[in-house]
């Protein structure tokens, strides 16, 4: 029998437009002119809206409640007509809410919230929803059928879900499930930084993803070529969008067919706001070690949150761009379909599909040719960073990433969670930069350590490793051996120097021979002095005074030999001062210590 390539039609290359439907817009709706409007805006694949909380077929299941302003089959239409025109089809599903009619006289498919009512979401506007939650018997069970009502009905080439993230939930299930796992109930409010928190993070991400894996094989049992893929973010600068919401980017992204994950800024980000998302949600995609497919989904469309302002039309074209020279998969969302009170969007992306089109797709992306790795810690931005995680680990990254991209050098990104079978595959890799990656496992040290010995390049900073994979310090030491020093205290102060001379000019460049420093700095011991002397930091700054006229021991920047490698660790933060201030003499630093 000949096993087909069930992944083969997402490899080449692919333009996703996402018309999100909304109730109203199924007045007048024409699945198959929606299918050849896409069609003409270069693209040549399609999310279109399928069920879940409002079915857009005639379904037959009570529960699934179908659109009542809904007079055709609008699955039926879009299937139909794209696969006459060789458009690739994946079906929206969202299990995550039902109306409250239906959620009602289901209450045991029902989220509860502590006091054991259910959990509304939009409880003050007009259309209430009542959340489910996943291990209840409506997605374990029921909500099943309706996929199998699909696919055994359409041609199409898999579903995405939306909204796969967890809710806080204390239904009976989910209290079962954490007492299994960890031998407790789940108190009523929850301190994700307590070790109980941490714990429990762990353990939902872990078995929402299982679930995940095995309802891919579920629906491959039923019908072998339909493709699971689902919402998550790889990325982000809110805590509540990574582990709290359920989402271990690595697990999740080995549990899917089709990678796909959403880089839409919001403007109630922080700023600035981070331009990087698509390219760098591209990069890790195409860095997992299975190189399955990725689809990263951008966003043109004044509602929601004002995302398109926060995304204007020569951004999304450069993300696009990225997203497309990284090996994944653009996927423009509007709210709506083409018939459009925000229509701004369409002409960028007709442009910008038409002229992909006619390109010849790059085969292999430069950034899965690179020698130089940046990680993402997620873990550390779980467990370590927790409410704080932009100052305390993103802010670290982010800099990297940003020195990185200016210098002109070509990176990946890899996910902390997949970081030893990266090194155990990509025997090209020579630089591995962890910023700040304070929370690396013992196997993942044991990883770090054996392929630097082997004759890699590690630069480290600040308190990376010296928290273990469940968040809990090393008392008194780094989980990575070669860092070769002890940590001791973290000292804060709001600006000082180092003394750069001789032996630290290769690495700082310029002609200064001062090399700002602000924020903190861990003291460690070890044996070797190293270069990048530190001034005295308890010094008056006004001007007359702002001369530190003492010098200290402790140094910038260790540089050492493991086994056939080297290290390069420096116990302070200049990746995120660089994100912060974007000082000249900490890019030139940076780029430096990314050298092979
Ligand atoms: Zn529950």
């Amino acid at each position: 029998m000949i096993v087909p390539d069930r992944l083969g039609r997402w490899r080449g290359p692919v333009r996703m437009i996402q018309p999100n439907l909304r109730m109203t817009d199924a007045r007048g709706l024409d699945g198959r002119a929606l299918v050849r409007q896409v069609r003409g805006h270069g693209a040549n694949a399609i999310l279109a809206n399928g069920g879940g909380i409002v079915a857009w077929y005639p379904t037959d299941l009570p529960w699934h409640w179908r659109n009542p302003l809904l007079r055709r089959d609008f699955v039926g239409e879009v299937t139909e007509e794209a696969a006459r025109r060789d458009v690739r089809v994946l079906l929206r599903m969202d299990w995550s809410c039902l109306i409250p009619s239906i959620g009602h006289s289901h209450r045991d498919w029902l989220a509860l919230d502590a006091s054991g009512k259910p959990k509304v979401e939009w409880a003050k506007t007009n259309a209430p929803l009542l959340r489910t939650c996943p291990n209840r018997p409506y997605w374990r069970t029921h909500a099943f059928r309706g996929l199998e009502e699909v696919m055994s009905r359409y041609r199409f080439d898999g579903f995405f879900f939306n909204a796969w993230d967890l809710p806080d939930c204390r239904c009976p299930e989910c209290q079962a499930a954490c007492r299994k796992g960890l031998g407790e109930p789940i108190p009523r409010t929850i301190d994700w930084g307590s070790a109980f928190g941490r714990a429990y993070l762990l353990l939902r991400a872990a078995r929402h993803a299982e679930f995940t894996g095995e309802l891919a094989s579920r629906i491959r049992r039923f019908s072998p070529t339909t493709l699971l893929s689902v919402d998550f973010h790889l990325t982000n600068d809110n805590p509540h969008h990574l582990g709290r919401a359920g989402w271990d980017g690595a697990l999740l992204a080995g549990a899917v067919d089709l990678v796909t994950v959403e880089a839409f800024n919001f403007l109630d980000r922080p700023r600035p706001h981070w331009e990087h998302w698509a390219d760098e949600e591209a990069r890790m995609i195409r860095s997992f070690p299975r190189a399955k497919p990725g689809i990263v989904l951008l966003t043109g469309s004044e509602r929601w949150i004002g995302r398109r302002p926060a995304q204007p039309g020569p951004q999304l074209e450069a993300n696009i761009r990225q997203v497309v020279d990284h090996g994944a998969i653009p996927c423009i969302a509007v709210s709506g379909d083409f018939r459009q009170e925000d229509p701004e969007v369409f002409p960028v992306v007709k442009r910008v599909f038409l002229a992909l089109a006619r390109r010849r797709a790059p085969t292999a992306p430069p950034s899965a040719r690179a020698r130089i790795a940046l990680v993402y810690g997620q873990r550390t931005m779980d467990l370590y960073g927790g409410e704080a995680s932009r100052d305390r680990a993103l802010c670290h990254y982010r800099g990297w990433y940003e020195a990185l991209d200016r210098a002109g050098t070509v990176f990946t990104v890899v996910h902390d969670g997949v970081l030893p079978e990266v090194l155990a595959s990509r025997r090209d890799l020579r630089v591995l930069i962890l910023p700040n990656v304070a929370c690396l496992s013992a196997p993942d040290c044991r990883a770090v350590d054996e392929w630097v010995r082997r004759g890699g390049t590690l630069v480290a900073e600040f308190e990376t490793s010296r928290f273990d994979g469940r968040g809990r310090l090393r008392p008194r030491r780094f989980g990575l051996r070669c860092i070769g020093r002890r940590p001791l205290r973290i000292v804060r102060f709001p600006g000082t120097w180092f003394e750069v001379d001789g032996s630290s000019r290769p690495w700082t460049g310029g002609k200064s021979s001062i090399h700002p420093v602000a924020g903190e700095f861990l003291l460690t011991r070890g044996p070797r002095r190293g270069v990048l002397a530190l001034r005295d930091w308890t010094f008056n700054n006004k001007p007359e005074w702002s001369q530190p006229e003492r010098g200290t021991d402790w140094h910038g920047l260790h540089v050492s030999r493991f086994g056939r490698g080297r290290v390069r660790y420096l116990p302070w933060t200049p990746g995120k001062l660089y994100h912060q201030c974007a000082s000249p003499a900490h890019a030139r630093l940076l780029a430096r210590l990314a050298r092979a």
